[in-house]
C-alpha cells in the first residue's frame, strides 16, 4: 500500500476541493454573523501560512492562540500545523499565573489573541518573554483596556501575504498541536498531538457509533477550541464536509438557542453544565430546536435525568462520552447496542448513563494496585488504563513526570472504573486529587494548602460532591487545632477568595468541621471514606 501521510493539510485540501460551497458560520462578539465557504476558508489559511512564514515561524515552533470559537481560530487550527509549527491553544479561563506558566513551558513564539481578550495577556506580558509578537484578531468585542506589546493586526498580515501554496507537514508523526491539562498541584502538563493522531482521532470520532458525523451534519461545538481542540470537531467537521457553526463567546441561554435554531444545527457538544443551563432556558422560552438530534456530552458525568428530559421534551439524544486531554480526547462513547434494545426505557437509560464503549482505536483495561488486570464483570472496580494511536505516550518536556505511563505501553488515567461483560465502562471514582466543576479543574491540593494556612486549622481535606449545575463541587473538611476555638465557614471562604476564582470557592454549607480525618494504613488522608460519607448523606 502507498504510505501517504495522515496530516492536517490533507483534510484541508480535500475539504476545499470536494465541498467548496460548504459553509463555516461564526457568531462574533457583537452578535453579528460571519459566513464564508470552505473555498474562502482554504484561501485564507494559505495566506495565513505565508504570513506565519513571513513572521519567521519555522517547523517545530509553538504558536499560541487565546481565543473563542471563531473562524480566525479555525484558520489557525489548519495554518499553524500546515507550516510544520505547533498550535498551542491556551485556556482563557486559567489563572494568570498558570496561563503564564503554560506559555513559558510551551515557549510560544507568537500568540494570536481575540482583540477583546487582549487585556488578559497584557497583564502577564512581562512574565512571558518568549513571546516575540502578539497578533490581534478582531472579534468585534469591546476594545481592551490595554494590549500586550508588540501588537499587530491579523487582517493586515493576511492582506499582504502571498497566495502561493506550500504545505510542510509531510511527516505525519511530527507534532501538530499542544494542549495542557491540570496537574494535581496546579502545575500544567503538556500533551503533544501528532498529525497522524489528529487525523485518526477525527476518523474514529466521525464513525456512526461514535459521533455519527456526515456531510449532512450541522455541527456547533459549544466545547471551547481552547479545551482539547474542541474535542477534535474542527478537524472532524472538515473531514466529513459538514457545516460548522462557531458560537464565539455566546455559549449559553438565548444566544446559543437562537444560533442553533437559525442555523438548523443538528449536532452539538459540550460539558453537562451547558446542557443543564440550556434546558433551564428552554423551559421558559420557545426556540425551534427541531433540527437538533445529537448532543455529545463529556468532561464530567452526565446525569441520567438530563438524558431523559432532553429526549422527552425535545427529542434530542444526549450521548455521554469519556475522554481526557491525554486521549485527544475521545476514549469511550455510550450508545445502546441493538442486543439491548429490548430492555425497558429505564434500563436503557442506565446504560446511557455509563461512560460507554471504547471507540475503535482505543483499548481499555482496569487494573488492581499491583497492575494486574481485573475482570469485566460490571462490579470489580480498578484503575482505568488506556492505549491507542491517539493516546499520549508521554508528557511534553524533559522534566515532566512520566509516572502515568506503564512499562507495557498503557496510560494510567487516574480514573477508577468498572467495565461490564458487554464492554460498558463506568467511572466510579477518581484517584487524582482534582475536582471538575463546569468542565474546569480545581486542584483539591491547592484548596487544602490555602485552608491550612488558617491559624486555627490543623488539617484539611477537600473532595468533590456531585452538583446538578456544576457537575462537581468542592467540599472542605477541617480539623481544628483547638476544639475550643471554632472556625466559621465564612472565615475559610474569605481566605480562599484571596487566591481563587469565584467559581472555585465552595459554598458555606460545604465546609465541615470534623474531629479527625480518616487515614489509610500508611497515614495518608483516605478520601475514599470522605466521599463515601458524602454520598450517604
Ligand atoms: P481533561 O483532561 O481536562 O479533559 O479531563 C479528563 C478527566 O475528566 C477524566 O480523566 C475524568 O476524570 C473526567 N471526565 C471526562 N469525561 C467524563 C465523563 N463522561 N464522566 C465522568 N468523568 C469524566
Amino acid at each position: 500500500m502507498m504510505d501517504c501521510a495522515l496530516n492536517i493539510s490533507s483534510i484541508l485540501r480535500r475539504a476545499a476541493r470536494v465541498y467548496p460551497e460548504q459553509q463555516i458560520v461564526s457568531r462574533l462578539n457583537d452578535g453579528s454573523i460571519h459566513r464564508y465557504t470552505y473555498t474562502d476558508f482554504c484561501g485564507r489559511v494559505i495566506r495565513l501560512m505565508n504570513a506565519l512564514r513571513q513572521l519567521g515561524v519555522e517547523p517545530g515552533d509553538r504558536i499560541g492562540t487565546f481565543a473563542w470559537n471563531s473562524y480566525h481560530h479555525l484558520e489557525l487550527y489548519y495554518a499553524v500545523p500546515a507550516v510544520g509549527a505547533i498550535l498551542h491553544t491556551i485556556n482563557i479561563r486559567q489563572f494568570s499565573d498558570i496561563r503564564a506558566a503554560t506559555i513559558n513551558h510551551a515557549q510560544d513564539k507568537l500568540i494570536f489573541v481575540d482583540r477583546s481578550l487582549a487585556n488578559s495577556l497584557a497583564e502577564i506580558s512581562d512574565s512571558i518573554p518568549c513571546v516575540q509578537l502578539f497578533v490581534a484578531m478582531d472579534d468585534l468585542g469591546p476594545a481592551p483596556e490595554s494590549t500586550p506589546q508588540p501588537f499587530v493586526q491579523y487582517e493586515e498580515l493576511l492582506s499582504t501575504a502571498p497566495e502561493t501554496t506550500c504545505f510542510a507537514d509531510d511527516d505525519e508523526r511530527s507534532a501538530a498541536c499542544l494542549c495542557y491539562t491540570s496537574g494535581t498541584t496546579g502545575e500544567p502538563k503538556g500533551v503533544l498531538y501528532s498529525h497522524r493522531s489528529v487525523y485518526l482521532h477525527a476518523m474514529g470520532s466521525c464513525m456512526a457509533d461514535s459521533f455519527g458525523l456526515s456531510e449532512r451534519s450541522v455541527i456547533l461545538p459549544v466545547v471551547p477550541m481552547f479545551h482539547v481542540n474542541a474535542w477534535g470537531l474542527p478537524y472532524a467537521a472538515l473531514l466529513t464536509g459538514a457545516r460548522l457553526v462557531l458560537p464565539g463567546s455566546h455559549t449559553v441561554g438565548r444566544p446559543l438557542a437562537d444560533l442553533m435554531a437559525t442555523e438548523k444545527v443538528t449536532f452539538s457538544a459540550g460539558v453537562p453544565t451547558v446542557w443543564t443551563l440550556l434546558i433551564q432556558h428552554l423551559r421558559q422560552h420557545h426556540h425551534d430546536l427541531s433540527s437538533l438530534n445529537t448532543v455529545i456530552v463529556g468532561g464530567s458525568a452526565l446525569p441520567v435525568s438530563l438524558i431523559k428530559d432532553y429526549k422527552r421534551d425535545y427529542d434530542v439524544d444526549l450521548i455521554q462520552v469519556w475522554g481526557m486531554t491525554e486521549t485527544s480526547p475521545i476514549g469511550t462513547v455510550s450508545r445502546v447496542k441493538t442486543g439491548l434494545a429490548s430492555l425497558d426505557a429505564d434500563q436503557q437509560l442506565q446504560i446511557r448513563g455509563t461512560q460507554g464503549l471504547p471507540v475503535p482505536g482505543v483499548e481499555i483495561r482496569i487494573c488492581d494496585d499491583d497492575g494486574f488486570e481485573l475482570p469485566w464483570d460490571g462490579e470489580t472496580s480498578g484503575d482505568l488504563q488506556v492505549r491507542g494511536p491517539w493516546v499520549a505516550s508521554s508528557y511534553y518536556g524533559e522534566t515532566a513526570d512520566q509516572s502515568a505511563f506503564t512499562n507495557d505501553g498503557w496510560f494510567k488515567t487516574g480514573d477508577v472504573a468498572t467495565v461490564s461483560h458487554l464492554g460498558y465502562m463506568q467511572i466510579t471514582d477518581r484517584q487524582k486529587d482534582l475536582i471538575k466543576s463546569r468542565g474546569e479543574w480545581i486542584s483539591s491540593v491547592a484548596l487544602e494548602n490555602a485552608v491550612v494556612a488558617h491559624p486555627d486549622v490543623l488539617e484539611a481535606a477537600v473532595v468533590s460532591r456531585l452538583d446538578d449545575l456544576r457537575g462537581e463541587a468542592p467540599v472542605v473538611f477541617i480539623v481544628l487545632r483547638d476544639p475550643g476555638t471554632p472556625v466559621k465557614p465564612g472565615d475559610v471562604l474569605d481566605l480562599l477568595r484571596q487566591s481563587f476564582e469565584r467559581w472555585q470557592i465552595p459554598r458555606p454549607s460545604d465546609v465541615h468541621t470534623i474531629e479527625a480525618l480518616p487515614k489509610t494504613g500508611v497515614g495518608k488522608i483516605d478520601k475514599k471514606v470522605l466521599r463515601r460519607q458524602l454520598r450517604s448523606k
